[in-house]
């Protein structure tokens, strides 16, 4: 009709033929509790927001709990797969306790763990242990399930044998961790940080951390924990889902007081304390990067898997939400990452006794808002088209002048124009490229609002603060890329994984990287490579997860691979023989790989 087709109501929108931008789409139809802050962002960005889903392709598909909440195809997803797997608590214990292995102090912002039930005669043993090479040590536990969320299950223990062995909890598997007992407190209450995180991509891998942060409060002052007050919740979780069930719970509009605050606030205080808030954000950020480096080797087989190379399929990115602990020396801790940090922006509150309303909560709008927000700018899909039709025009123009100093003298000075046409080209290709068909149906899908095709001459940009997320890795990628070994032995594991879309490797594939890697001597036979893989994968098998597919996981592969560098590289430190193997396999694989292109072309 005459309205749909009318030229836009909202500022001088005149629709594509302007040679404007076609706006940004989104898919929220499987958006869940984070769809009330997506929809405040989608706003403010002025993107076209679907839903109920959409016929079409969208650029962006929101989801609120996996990568699997709907079978995407193109675009991008805001969740990668297998990252639900990964933050559990022992799969996140698991892979930081390898990096542990590998660097132990540089892995030291995380508490030791055992992994219950099937280390509970590790845990018991080196409990004694320790309490005899040092009697003053008078250690607490937490008992947390694998799983669990919002403090569900977890309980303070002070010897191994307090552990619940009965019941629900005997098969629940489980994380038993060292208590940290001297803790930050602020007005004499225990806190925690909850920090978002965005991994923007994996390979490479790109990592930014939003600026500001919630605190979350106890409800009881803090005390040490002793057996009388063990069991008390509200003075030793800093869920926020316990503390708001308890009478002191203090909701607020101010992002200064109250029981949830921002982290800014915080640091504010601290600040005016005296205390060095740059070292502890320096701290936070090495935190950050060190462990998604510990997560970074499965996900990539599990995006393998998902999303095979070479063929078309979703990008994906994903905001993570890191719970941090401070400790009285102002060291930040890392409790957990949760894949699904709750982008609520409304709390519960008791109205009278049992009547709960839901009430908007600033503190919350104000830093979840400007997380997804400033996500969805930093994948904005048009962006990136500009960015690379911008280097494909630069690239042109330095092959057509040439290099020379002063040639570059003469560029630079075009460069400008350079970018202007550039824009121009842009808008051209949204005119003139986009299928006609599409374009009409996305106009015709379009609600009253959403009449117009193209962004209005003044970009929404220009009338928004500053990125919140503040990017880390890259730019910090020189001090940490020598911790990222475990990610090369993955990438020695996919290449070996053969058939698209598994996970595990078969006893050929092991047995092929051996032999193509030149590992095997006299001294380890074929036969000792087979029992080396019989015995790992059989042991990972019988506490792994995943019994889905049968074979040799990424865990069982470093195993064997740490076994093989000892082996072979005896008297030096686990890093340097696992990095050595490492170079070995990979010279060994790259003459292979040139063997064969040179077969190839013969
Ligand atoms: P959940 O996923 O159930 O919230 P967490 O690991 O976040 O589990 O633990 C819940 C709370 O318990 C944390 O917010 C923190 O207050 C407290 N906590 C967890 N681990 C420790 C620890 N090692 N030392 C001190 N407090 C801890």
């Amino acid at each position: 009709g005459r309205g749909r087709w009318a030229p836009g109501r909202r500022g001088g929108e005149k629709g594509a033929r302007d040679g404007r931008r076609p706006r940004v789409t989104v898919d929220s139809s499987k958006a869940k509790t984070s769809l009330e802050a997506l929809k405040i962002s989608l706003r403010q960005l002025r993107w076209r927001e679907f839903p109920f889903g959409r016929r079409l392709p969208c650029d962006i598909y929101w989801h609120g709990v996996s990568f699997h909440d709907n079978d995407i195809f193109s675009g991008q997803v805001n969740k990668f797969p297998g990252m639900t797997e990964m933050v559990r608590k022992i799969t996140l214990s698991r892979a930081v306790r390898t990096m542990q292995d590998l660097f132990p102090l540089e892995y030291n912002f995380y508490p030791r763990s055992w992994i219950l039930p099937e280390e509970l005669p590790l845990f018991v043993a080196e409990v004694r242990m320790m309490k005899d090479s040092d009697p003053s040590w008078k250690p607490t536990f937490i008992v947390k399930p694998d799983g669990g969320c919002q403090g569900d299950g977890i309980y303070l223990i002070k010897d191994p044998s307090d552990i619940r062995l009965t019941g629900s909890t005997q098969s629940r598997p489980a994380v038993v961790q060292e208590y940290i007992c001297k803790p930050l407190l602020v007005d004499k209450l225990k806190f925690d940080i909850r920090l978002y995180v965005l991994l923007k991509s994996l390979e490479p891998l790109e990592i930014y951390i939003a600026k500001d942060g919630l605190s979350r409060f106890c409800t009881e002052p803090y005390q040490e924990p002793t057996l009388k007050n063990l069991h008390q919740v509200f003075m030793h979780l800093t869920n926020y889902s316990l503390n708001i069930h308890s009478g002191n719970f203090i909701h607020s509009d101010n992002v200064n007081t109250g029981s949830k605050r921002t982290f800014s606030s915080i640091l504010c205080r601290l600040s005016s304390r005296g205390a060095d808030v740059k070292k502890l954000w320096s701290d936070i950020i090495s935190l950050v990067i060190k462990t998604i480096i510990a997560l970074t080797p499965e996900l990539k087989v599990y995006y393998q898997s998902d999303i095979p190379a070479g063929k078309p399929g979703p990008t994906c990115f994903q905001i993570l939400g890191f719970d941090i602990l401070l400790m009285k020396n102002l060291k930040p801790m890392l409790l957990e990452v949760n894949a699904n940090p709750s982008m609520r922006i409304e709390h519960e509150q008791e109205l009278s006794p049992g009547v709960f309303e839901n009430v908007p909560s600033p503190v919350d709008e104000e830093v979840k808002v400007a997380v997804i927000r400033d996500t969805l700018r930093l994948v904005d899909p048009q962006k990136k088209k500009r960015k690379d039709i911008q280097f494909l025009f630069w690239r042109f123009v330095s092959a057509f002048f040439g290099e020379t100093p002063l040639e570059r003298q003469n560029i630079a000075s075009s460069k400008n124009e350079v970018n202007v046409r550039c824009n121009y080209l842009m808008c051209y290709r949204c005119q003139t490229l986009e299928p006609v068909s599409e374009a009409k149906e996305e106009l015709l899908e379009a609600g009253p609002a959403d009449r117009a095709e193209c962004d209005t001459p003044q970009s929404p940009e220009a009338e928004l603060p500053s990125l919140c997320l503040k990017q880390v890795f890259p730019k910090y990628a020189k001090q940490f890329n020598y911790l990222r070994l475990v990610d090369r032995v993955a990438a020695l594991f996919i290449r070996f994984l053969g058939v698209k879309g598994t996970t595990k490797l078969g006893p050929t594939g092991f047995r092929t990287f051996i032999r193509n890697c030149k590992l095997s001597n006299s001294n380890f036979s074929m036969a000792s490579v087979d029992i080396l893989y019989i015995d790992i994968t059989r042991r990972w098998n019988s506490v792994g997860i995943d019994h889905k597919e049968s074979g040799m996981c990424l865990q069982a592969f470093v195993e064997a691979f740490f076994c093989l560098a000892q082996k072979k590289y005896k008297s030096l430190p686990l890093h340097e023989q696992v990095a050595s193997l490492i170079d070995l396999c990979e010279y060994h694989l790259a003459a292979l790989d040139e063997k064969r292109l040179v077969c190839g072309r013969g």
